[in-house]
């Protein structure tokens, strides 16, 4: 059996304060009252890889040591960030579970991913990692927030997106914002559309990368929550990969945008557009032209800016660019493996079904 740090081909971790704080209740309790009369059976084990995922990161979550137990899995649900988690086998004999999650861009004290699986016997394993994070104070005013900002004295172009804005530009930001986090919850919502594995939107040169500091008129107002690609006025953008045109809107920030729900809580969006060529509602394909580049919203000249959330979190999208199995295709979910995804997302089906 491949252990996690060999299927990763990661070294092995060293950074003793990442706890991984796994509680098996039932299982250890069923493994201690069957001492000597029958052969104890693993204990499952949760994990994730990267191991010290920074702010905004795609994540892998793998639940292994499932099998060896005459009591099958029959469903798991999980969550981690406020997002559920979508298991998918990953492993011959139902051995390993995978799911995506994401870590808050902000994130402060801890995460904590909580999975329970439930045994054909109606015995359930309750799974927790822990990883814990440095506390950071809230972020220092920026455009959307209603704290007084020190720097903006100090600026001297571009006042239009730099002055703090009036309230009424401060509601519709917040605005904007709400319509895309709810995209990435009903991408929650979606099973996977894609097969194929994620691929840039355009050929171009990155010319900005997630998370690089950003300094507007000498003050740096906010990490960059994108990767921005190089572009001339009219450059063809390409979709990611295959899903449905779940928005297509004018912003104030982010001018012509197109997000595409790629199911499995994924989303993609397109920023700046100088002309959207899809409709809310189309499927898109992998590669099929999207939009053209553009310079509108915040920007100083034409370019793409390309966004991703996992559900509401945003996320670096060139996580999404390295995906491998079990999420791409080749080796999809298994027949059979219908228990624990159907479980999983029977959870919040419930509450999103509203739009
Ligand atoms: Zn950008």
């Amino acid at each position: 059996m491949r252990t996690l740090n060999g299927w990763t081909g990661g070294p092995v971790d060293r950074w003793t304060g990442l706890r991984i704080d796994v509680r098996v209740a039932l299982g250890l309790v069923t493994a201690l009252g069957l001492v000597g009369t029958l052969a104890v059976a693993q204990t499952p084990r949760l994990t994730m890889t990267p191991s010290r995922p920074g702010g905004g990161t795609l994540t892998r979550l793998t639940i292994d040591r499932i099998a060896g137990h005459a009591d099958s899995v029959v469903s798991v649900v999980g969550e981690m960030a406020g997002e559920p988690l979508h298991f998918l086998d990953a492993g011959k004999g139902g051995d390993k579970l995978q799911a995506l999650g994401a870590i808050p861009v902000e994130v402060s004290d801890s995460v904590v991913a909580n999975v329970v699986m439930t045994r054909a016997s109606g015995k359930s394993d309750t799974l927790r990692l822990k990883l814990p994070y440095p506390h950071q104070a809230p972020p220092p005013p920026a455009m959307g927030s209603r704290g007084r900002a020190p720097g903006a004295r100090r600026l001297r172009v571009d006042p239009r997106f730099t002055a703090r804005p009036d309230s009424a530009t401060e509601a519709r930001v917040e605005h904007e914002n709400e319509l895309a986090r709810e995209v990435g919850r009903k991408a929650q919502d979606t099973p996977a559309l894609w097969e194929a594995p994620f691929a840039r939107p355009r050929s171009a040169r990155v010319t900005s990368k997630f998370g690089s500091g950003r300094v507007f008129n000498g003050r740096v107002s906010s990490s960059h929550l994108g990767v921005d690609y190089r572009g001339a006025l009219g450059d063809p953008i390409y979709a990611a990969n295959r899903g449905v045109v779940a928005l297509v809107d004018t912003f104030f920030l982010a001018g012509n945008v197109v997000y595409i729900n790629h199911g499995n809580g994924l989303v993609t969006g397109y920023f700046h557009m100088s002309q959207p060529e899809v409709a809310i509602g189309d499927t898109v394909e992998k590669g099929q032209e999207i939009g053209k580049v553009g310079a509108t919203g915040r920007v100083t000249g034409p370019h793409l800016h390309w966004s991703a959330r996992f559900g509401a979190l945003t996320i670096d999208p060139a996580d999404l660019l390295s995906l491998g199995p079990p999420f791409v295709t080749a080796s999809a979910p298994a027949k059979g493996a219908g228990h624990s995804t159907a479980a999983a997302r029977k959870r919040s089906t419930t509450p999103v079904a509203q739009r």
